[in-house]
């Protein structure tokens, strides 16, 4: 039987209601033939909830005891998504990860999955059973301790299993009707794009567009899954959705597809430190050293021998980053006379694949936005991206001028 992987984000399995609709739609699916394979997410506002508990009891928490909580909200969608496909006759059980087994690294709360193995899933089809419902977001650590995979990880349990099993389809069902030019609810002028290239998803997801996680993308392009994102609320058809596939497979697009925004970004300025070879790898060693995801970064024209250098980093990372250039600071390898963390700022990114081909991108990205009278604090571009922090409270005016400058309302 061909495989098929549909995910249910967490709006779409929000209550007993929801679970029951998703059903009905994997029930399509089976009495087409498929053999299905369902990835949940814990209902809606569940996973903050528990985030909430863990950060309220232990600030400084043990990370494995983080994923055993955090975990817990996959494994009653499961359950519940098993149980109401056996009411509707539909042969179906739940598993979580550590079950299936879904294999990954010991990184707590970042963990990848390295290996899914199929031979038990398979079993169980061939013995009849017709559903099988994994908790998403989840694995289990060679140390046999429980793993998650990142915040919106269920998107990569279901790449990852469509790859697995060499899957027809992984079909993302959340609460919008695909992949737009921007976040929709930012925008009504934003549009549904019918495709999308694997690499233009990876820059918006990586730049926050979080419809679907990063990795999952990645995967997606590793193991040429045929990824597609469509609504849990509209009428189901073969058709609907955003296809997330090759570039040779889209005619015509718009030099920028999509624009992106992060409220999550921070930007560091290291006040003057000695402008001398060496001075970047002294500051950016302990840095990565620390684990801190440095993306955009400037150092300033030096005077008197002396320069600043900013970077930026997320948010979440800014104490990681102040402790590092403390104790760097402490060592003597580096020399600086404040550290000023802004974490008031917000990035804007405009993604194409046209860019590769057609200068001025740049150019009309910083005059609309300066028309608007709002300032640029830092900038960083790569083939098909460019990225600016802004002052957070221009974050979404910045997205709705650059998406009325690239006429991103209208198809090519
Ligand atoms: P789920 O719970 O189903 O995983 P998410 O909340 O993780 O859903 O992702 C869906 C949300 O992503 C949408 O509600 C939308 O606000 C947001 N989003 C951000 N950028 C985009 C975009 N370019 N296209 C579509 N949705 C986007
Ligand atoms: N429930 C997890 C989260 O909210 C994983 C997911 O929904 O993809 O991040
Ligand atoms: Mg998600």
């Amino acid at each position: 039987m061909p495989v098929l992987v549909m995910k249910f984000g967490g709006t779409s399995v929000a209550n007993l209601d929801r679970i029951k609709r998703a059903a009905k739609r994997v029930g399509v699916e089976v009495a087409k033939g498929y053999d299905v394979i369902v990835i949940v997410s814990a209902m809606s506002g569940k996973t903050n909830e528990l985030v909430g508990w863990v950060d309220e009891t232990s600030p400084l928490y043990d990370a494995r005891e983080y994923d055993a909580i955090v975990s817990s909200g996959e494994n009653v969608t499961a359950g519940l998504m098993a149980l109401t496909l056996q009411e509707m006759d539909v042969p179906a059980r739940s598993w979580q990860g550590w079950q299936v087994p879904v294999k990954t690294t010991s990184a707590h709360s970042a963990a990848r999955i390295e290996e899914i193995p199929t031979d038990n899933l398979m079993a169980k089809f061939g013995e009849g059973m017709k559903v099988a419902v994994v908790a998403g977001f989840q694995g289990v650590s060679p140390e046999g301790r429980i793993t998650t995979l990142g915040r919106g990880g269920s998107d990569t349990t279901a790449v990852a299993f469509a790859a697995a099993f060499e899957a027809e389809r992984c079909d993302i069902y959340t609460d919008v009707d695909g992949v737009y030019t921007t976040d929709p609810r930012i925008t009504d002028k934003a549009r549904k794009l019918d495709k999308i290239a694997f690499e233009e998803m990876l820059e918006l997801a990586s730049l926050g567009a979080k419809v679907l996680q990063t990795r999952s993308v990645e995967l997606a392009m590793r193991y040429k899954v045929k990824l597609r994102v469509l609504s849990s609320f509209e009428e189901q058809s073969d058709t609907a959705g955003t296809l997330v596939c090759a570039e040779e497979e889209i005619m015509e697009s718009n030099v920028v597809s999509g624009i992106a925004y992060s409220r999550d970004e921070a930007k560091m300025t290291l006040v003057s430190v000695a402008d001398r070879p060496g001075i970047a790898a002294a500051i950016f060693g302990p840095l990565s050293d620390a684990g801190v995801n440095v993306d955009m970064i400037i150092q300033n024209i030096a005077e008197d021998g002396r320069t600043d250098m900013t970077f930026s980093c997320p948010t979440d990372q800014v104490k990681r980053a102040e402790k590092a250039m403390e104790d760097a600071k402490a060592a003597g390898e580096i020399n600086y006379h404040d550290l000023i963390a802004d974490t008031n700022v917000a990035k804007i990114s405009a993604v194409g694949i046209g860019m590769r081909s057609q200068s001025g991108v740049a150019a009309k990205m910083f005059k609309t936005l300066s028309d608007e009278g709002i300032n640029i604090k830092v900038i960083a571009t790569s083939e098909i991206k460019i990225s600016v922090l802004v002052d957070r409270k221009y974050m979404e005016l910045a997205v709705q001028a650059l998406h009325d400058a690239f006429e991103l309302e209208k198809a090519a």
